[in-house]
């Protein structure tokens, strides 16, 4: 169902007022990693409207590899991600973990996201197939681009095609990046299947100062729309401070982006 065989035509998913998919222009998801106080939130979503951002993204649910980092501010978290959200006039995308979240998640986000540590678990992606949500399916971090296509395929055969795919890095030998950036997958999955595809340069590198030009890359590879952790003061955050951008990193990468998709 999700291949291009199958149906031809190029599906656009729909994010509130945001058309993503071919013959829109790039979509830019961003905010914090997590969601950490209304004033930070605020701040951070200021920031992403401001630069030109049109989805917000924030994560009240975090799956962090150890027990003892900070694990998110659960539903009170997505109550400020909605506030801000609803503040600066854009919708917002946030992780959901397992099926018992689904509910409070569904109540205040407008994308549901499928984080990369989830992307096989089954139960959950045929139980948002089910729903008449939109759903963004971050890769597996060890996942095959068959794998990662079988997986989105669990949600369409639920009956939603309102989906988009995240390529977010994947582990290799390599560690002096966080994950590696496969961008190939970005015009092989465009080939292989209907279903639009953006990249998270910032969970892929691990690093400030590679995310801009991974950026710009991933636009070239011909990703319909980015991922971008954001944080107004990096320095201080909770969660992935070192891959984020601060204020005027960001407003200078949307810069960047602007002219570079004048020529795409
Ligand atoms: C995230 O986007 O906050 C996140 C945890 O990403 P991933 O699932 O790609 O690691
Ligand atoms: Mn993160």
């Amino acid at each position: 169902l999700v291949s291009r065989d199958f149906h031809p035509a190029s599906t656009q998913v729909r994010v509130g007022p945001v058309i993503i998919g071919d013959g829109q222009p790039p979509v830019m998801m961003a905010g914090p990693c997590s969601i950490e106080s209304e004033a930070q939130m605020l701040a951070s979503a200021r920031i992403v409207r401001d630069a030109g951002a049109t989805i917000l993204r924030g994560g009240a649910f975090k799956p962090r590899t150890g027990p003892h980092s900070f694990q998110g501010l659960g539903v009170e978290g997505l109550k400020l991600l909605r506030q801000a959200g609803d503040a600066v006039g854009l919708p917002v995308v946030t992780e959901v973990m397992r099926i018992g979240q689904l509910e409070d998640v569904c109540r205040y986000a407008d994308l549901l996201q499928i984080g990369a540590r989830n992307m096989q678990n089954f139960d959950l992606l045929k139980e948002v197939g089910r729903l008449r949500v939109p759903v963004l399916l971050k890769r597996g971090m060890s996942a095959t681009i068959e794998e990662f296509l079988a997986a989105a395929e669990y949600i369409v055969a639920e009956g939603n095609d309102q989906l988009i795919l995240c390529e977010r890095g994947i582990r290799t030998f390599e560690t002096a990046t966080r994950n590696t950036l496969d961008l190939s997958v970005v015009p092989l999955v465009r080939q292989l299947s209907h279903l639009p595809i953006i990249v998270d340069p910032s969970h892929a590198t691990g690093r400030r100062p590679l995310v801009p030009v991974m950026a710009q890359a991933a636009l070239v590879c011909g990703a319909h729309g980015l991922m971008v952790e954001v944080h107004h003061d990096p320095a201080h955050a909770l969660c992935d401070g070192a891959q984020s951008l601060d204020g005027p990193q960001f407003a200078r990468l949307m810069g960047q982006l602007a002219q570079l998709t004048a020529f795409l």
